[in-house]
């Protein structure tokens, strides 16, 4: 998945440090989406959806790179990104069906 596993090898930041960065850019998520739709006390902050994507990726990347650290090696890593992308969606899928 890009190259994040080597990113994550080579950002010398702890596993706690990581899971830590990511509540830090799922605040900033919130803050975007929150001024970019105009909820009250958030507007005046005129973020756009440009800036919602942002930051979605943002978080996106920190939570692969926890996924990342949290594997043996990039094999596991590939492996296990897929395996759980594929049963986490498929789940979400079921629930919609419901
Ligand atoms: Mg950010």
């Amino acid at each position: 998945m890009f190259n994040i596993y080597e990113l994550t090898q080579a950002d010398p930041k702890t596993l706690q440090e990581r899971a830590l960065k990511l509540a830090e850019e799922a605040g900033e998520l919130a803050q975007a989406v929150l001024s970019a739709t105009g909820a009250p006390g958030s507007a005046y902050k005129n973020h756009t959806l440009e800036d919602v994507r942002e930051e979605a990726a943002d978080a996106a990347i920190v939570a692969l790179s926890v996924l990342a650290q949290a594997s043996a090696d990039a094999d596991e890593f590939e492996r296990e990104v897929k395996r759980l992308m594929a049963e986490k969606c498929a789940k979400w899928q079921e629930k919609l069906a419901q």
